[in-house]
Order: C-alpha cells, then sequence, then structure tokens
C-alpha cells in the first residue's frame, strides 16, 4: 500500500513537472501605436588593445556589440544594448575577435538594465559554418529557475575563446544576414519556376525581395514569410527548408506548383537584420504589431502585394504562414472553431505532421481575437481568408529536427491542399 502511494506521489510530480516542461505560450498580443520612434545605431569600428594585440569589431552585417571594457590582459566585458525601449528579452550579440598570437581569453557578455542573456553562443572562423561553444567552456551567473521565458535566464555569461591570427566570429545564432539571405534567394532562383523580384525598400532602402514559385497566373495562393524580428535564426532556417521542399523535384511539388502560386518573403526586416536589432525595424517598431495600422514599408509592402495580386488573378490566398522563434517549438493558430478560405486545413495540417514524425506532439494554442488585426496571422485570416499560422521555433531546437519538421510538414500541407482545392468552387 505504501508502495503505490510513493508511485503515486511520484507520477503526480512528474506530471507537475511535465506540464512546467512544456511551453504555455506568449500572452495574447495588445494593439499598440505603430508610429515611427528613434532607434540608437550602434558605433561601428575596432576595439583595438594593442600591448595585448588583441582586436574586436563589430564591422559587419548582423553584428552587434555597444562597448568594450578590458578587466585585465586576458579578460575582457562586453556591452550589448538594443535599439530602443522598451523591447522583448532577445538580446542579439554579434563580434568578431583576434589577436597577433594565440592566446586564451575570457569574454563577459553583459546587457543594459533589465535584461539578460539568452542565445547560447556559436562560434565561426568564416562567419558561414558555426559550432556552439563547448559548454566546459562556458559560465552562467545568476540563472533564473523557471523553465521558459526571461525568468529562465543568466544575467551574464563568460565564454573562454582560443583568439589567434585567424579571426572567429561569435554570435548568438548563425549569422544570417542580408547578404546571406540574398544569396540563398539567387541559388533557388536559379530553377526555371522560381523568380526573384522586389516588391518595395525598407526604411534605410534596402530591398524587400519576393520569391514567386510554382504558377505565377494561377488564382490560388499561399504567403510564406519570416525574420519580422532579426535574431529569429531559427525560424528562417525552418522557412527555408519549408520552401526547399515546395520547390523540389518530387512528383508531390511538381504538382503542387501546377495548382499553386507560391510567394514567399525570406526576410521581412533587413535593417534590424544588418543593424544588428534585437526586434524592431529601423522605425523602432516591431513589426508584428504593424498588421492593422501599416506605417512602416516593410509591412506595407507585403499588403500591397497581396492586395494587388487578389486584384490582378481575381483569386484567393488559402494558406498564410509566418515564421519565427522563441522560447519552445509552438504553434499560434486560429481558433479551428473560424473557417477561412479552406476551413480547418491548419488543423488538418498539423495532425498530418504529428503523424508524420514518430512520437511528435506538436504543441498548438488556437486565438481566436483577431480584430484588430495587429499581426500577420490576423491579417492574412480577415483580410484574405487565408488559413493562417505562426510558426514559432525554439531558439535552441536542433537544427535537424527543425529541417525535419519544415520537410515534413511541407509534404503534408501539399497533399492536403492538393486534395481539399479539388472541392473548391
Ligand atoms: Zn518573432
Amino acid at each position: 500500500m505504501k508502495r503505490i502511494f510513493v508511485l503515486l506521489s511520484l507520477l503526480a510530480i512528474a506530471n507537475l513537472f511535465g506540464q512546467e516542461q512544456r511551453f504555455q505560450g506568449q500572452p495574447p498580443v495588445n494593439a499598440v501605436p505603430t508610429d515611427s520612434k528613434p532607434v540608437q545605431k550602434q558605433w561601428k569600428g575596432q576595439f583595438a588593445f594593442p600591448d595585448q594585440g588583441i582586436t574586436f569589431s563589430n564591422e559587419f552585417d548582423g553584428a552587434r556589440l555597444n562597448g568594450l571594457v578590458q578587466n585585465n590582459d586576458s579578460t575582457y566585458t562586453l556591452l550589448i544594448t538594443s535599439e530602443n525601449t522598451p523591447i522583448n528579452t532577445s538580446p542579439w550579440y554579434a563580434f568578431k575577435v583576434w589577436g597577433k598570437r594565440p592566446m586564451t581569453i575570457d569574454v563577459w557578455l553583459t546587457y543594459q538594465a533589465n535584461n539578460k542573456h539568452r542565445y547560447y553562443p556559436k562560434l565561426s572562423h568564416d562567419g558561414v559554418h558555426w559550432t556552439a561553444l563547448d559548454s566546459l567552456r562556458y559560465e552562467e551567473i545568476g540563472k533564473g529557475d523557471r523553465a521558459f521565458g526571461p525568468g529562465s535566464l543568466p544575467e551574464k555569461v563568460k565564454m573562454r575563446l582560443e583568439v589567434g591570427p585567424d579571426t572567429l566570429w561569435v554570435a548568438g545564432q548563425e549569422l544570417e544576414n542580408s547578404a546571406r539571405v540574398n544569396a540563398w534567394m539567387d541559388s533557388i532562383s536559379q530553377k526555371k519556376f522560381v523568380t526573384k523580384s522586389t516588391i518595395g525598400k525598407s526604411r534605410e532602402g534596402r530591398n524587400l525581395n519576393l520569391l514567386s514559385i510554382g504558377d505565377t497566373d494561377s488564382k490560388n495562393m499561399i504567403m510564406i514569410i519570416s525574420r519580422q524580428h532579426p535574431p529569429e535564426v531559427t525560424g528562417y532556417l525552418t522557412m527555408k527548408s519549408f520552401v526547399e521542399t515546395l520547390s523540389s523535384d518530387t512528383k508531390l511539388a511538381k504538382k503542387f506548383r501546377k495548382e499553386f502560386a507560391i510567394y514567399v518573403v525570406p526576410l521581412m526586416n533587413p535593417d534590424g537584420v544588418d543593424n544588428g536589432f534585437w526586434r524592431h525595424n529601423t522605425g523602432g517598431i516591431d513589426l508584428n504589431r504593424d498588421w492593422a495600422n501599416f506605417n512602416q514599408p516593410e509591412t506595407s509592402a507585403v499588403k500591397d502585394f497581396m492586395e494587388g495580386m487578389v486584384e490582378k488573378t481575381q483569386g484567393k490566398f488559402y494558406f498564410g504562414i509566418d515564421f519565427h522563434s522563441t522560447w519552445d517549438d509552438i504553434y499560434y493558430t486560429v481558433d479551428p472553431e473560424l473557417h477561412g478560405n479552406m476551413p480547418n486545413l491548419v488543423s488538418t495540417w498539423l495532425d498530418g505532421l504529428k503523424e508524420r514524425i514518430e512520437g511528435y506532439d506538436p504543441n498548438i494554442k488556437p486565438n481566436g481575437d483577431l480584430v484588430p488585426t495587429t499581426v500577420s496571422r490576423n491579417y492574412f485570416f480577415v483580410k484574405h481568408g487565408a488559413e493562417a499560422l505562426v510558426f514559432e521555433v525554439g531558439d535552441n531546437t536542433p537544427r535537424d529536427f527543425l529541417k525535419e519538421k519544415a520537410e515534413k510538414g511541407a509534404e503534408a500541407l501539399m497533399e492536403i491542399m492538393l486534395e481539399r482545392i479539388k472541392d473548391m468552387p
């Protein structure tokens, strides 16, 4: 009897623990003003210490390093600050460091008041290939005890780095700045059914680029966007694999592209990404709060494009997806009671994804509060009737699992949409 009681208690504890381990999602989004505000851009240059032969630099697109103090010959403290406040806890950092001769240095990462360290350091020698810092060379101070959110983060961290004449790159996530994104878009545009074009300019004049895939005369359209928030690289990587699967040479993808036109804006916020911003555009605004007001050029360009395509083709957007990153994998969907142009597409799709990945139980948070539209998902659904969701990927989700979810997700979506489009008037 006693033994059963102990077992039941253990099960109860395990259950509580299990709940704490599942991400509960963000609180509901509130509408906020989206008129432009000033942002502070970082000073760009080299922080050089000739006596030790050590130089740090933020002279590249996507860098974030705002200040630096030398503590002693081998210890340096870096300060990372945001473009403006208030702002989410998504403190992006990226810098280069090199030394005249090989040596070991300790580098502290510190943040402005009320912020903490979030992104586990990644290292590279070419800015393209990245590996996580060895955990034995990483120390966290003042770590919170929560499973998710700012309460789970340390206040600052120390990294032990080997530096030398070969430049070392250190960043919060893989560096996917506008040059890298454009190179990917150029390479996928080599396929004869993919076209790269420009639908507008960012506030700083960078191109807002679009991929058009498949039959662009089709009245059946889908919209894909990512990277409204600069540090959300895992969402971007997932979008990339998703789009590559839709553009692949499988029978299914070929069939899908005959029936549907696929439109993709992979980099919604190129200014924010290249300036190393934590969240906003150069108007100082969270772009994913501007889908009712359309005060910013980046959101307006997508609105004008989508509404222009509907007018031109007299067709419909059936599906809209916006890729992001957060504390853990989660899907923010539209309440399945609400029906758009292809009712229950998203719930059927997520069931399909669950079936295709063994042992996978998608974390789904539906929402029925869609007006004012404020976020992209609500605009896709309310204005266009597109079945829509926010596809959120964890900061630390293994990169091969991101890819698997994207590939199997794209396959399931193509199958379901091809089946459902037959019944459409
Ligand atoms: Zn986001």
